[in-house]
């Protein structure tokens, strides 16, 4: 015990515990977000196991290969790549999602905008004894798909959803994290421009959700690194005030919602007051109200369209 300590011997294995440490400490001082995560992420996906996996075995060493991989990904993160591309993942309301460059990656807070679309389409299923068909979902600017899949995956009412994006690679990603969830054959996946992607004569839905582009021209430049720079702008950027889709979004959802139907829309903190404006400005929508995320922000424009 009183023995000076022994010269570290630079054999020393990289074990989980030493290679977890080591990158925490870099990452905290290189100021990344959450390190640790960050740090167990990254092993994770290096060794090819889960998170859990890392604590289970700690002494295991890494091999030379596994070590370069995990250079090459420390080395991204540092450079500011989310590391949610790097490991090509990111979770969404207890699932995992694939994600890529392509459309955003899912936020925290938008499992708020899932959430309320849950007590909805429970009450839709219970007002028509369960027995009717699926209500009917329009997800607009779907992305990985995750509010979609999310939905689909809920139990306790039936849906059928209907999921746009701009972005054809964005779909693609969609497609993709709907076969993983085994919900592909309830999920219709359309091209388009907003409600423009639909066929004329669709029928109407029971529910709009959408978690449209809304950062301001304004807000552009204090973004975060890994946000401005390896996110899609196509998915974030929403014109001058950061309304640009989400007013179109709004304003045309009386044409698409069933009498009763309920539109979601996630907004920035600072656009609560203008979407409300936008919604009670909106002939045939009612109850407009804005609902805060877990961390207490505007998140969530909620609307009804009117019953008649
Ligand atoms: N909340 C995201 C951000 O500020 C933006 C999400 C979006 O545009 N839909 O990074």
């Amino acid at each position: 015990m009183d023995a000076p300590a022994p010269v570290r011997n630079t054999e020393e294995p990289w074990t989980t515990t030493r290679l977890l440490r080591w990158m925490h400490e870099h990452f905290e001082r290189q100021r990344i977000d959450a390190p640790r995560v960050c740090a167990e992420m990254l092993l994770a996906r290096a060794l090819g196991c889960d998170r859990m996996r890392l604590y289970m075995d700690p002494q295991r060493p890494a091999s030379a290969e596994e070590r370069a991989l995990l250079r090459d990904f420390v080395r991204r993160v540092v450079a500011h790549e989310p590391v949610q591309f790097v490991v090509g993942e990111a979770w969404f309301f207890g699932r995992p999602f694939r994600v890529s460059p392509a459309t955003l990656i899912p936020r925290p807070a938008t499992e708020r905008l899932v959430e309320e679309a849950i007590t909805h389409l429970r009450a839709v299923h219970g007002a028509s004894d369960g027995a009717s068909e699926p209500s009917r979902v329009l997800d607009l600017c779907t992305g990985t798909g995750c509010i979609a899949i999310s939905l689909l995956r809920t139990k306790g009412f039936s849906v059928a959803i209907t999921a746009s994006d701009f972005a054809p690679d964005a779909l693609d990603l969609a497609r993709e994290n709907a076969r993983r969830h085994g919900v592909e054959e309830r999920l219709t996946l359309l091209q388009g421009d907003l409600y423009a992607a639909l066929s004329p004569n669709h029928s109407k839905f029971h529910l709009i959700a959408s978690n449209p582009p809304y950062v301001a021209d304004s807000e552009w430049d204090d973004l975060e690194p890994n946000v401005r720079l390896h996110e899609p702008p196509l998915a974030l950027r929403g014109g001058a005030d950061g309304l640009d889709l989400v007013r179109r979004v709004v304003t045309e959802a009386p044409a698409y919602l069933e009498p009763g139907g309920l539109l979601l829309v996630e907004i920035g903190h600072a656009q609560r007051d203008a979407a409300l404006d936008i919604a009670a400005e909106t002939q045939g929508l009612t109850q407009a109200e804005v609902l805060p995320d877990h961390e207490g922000f505007n998140r969530v424009l909620r609307a009804r369209a009117a019953v008649s």
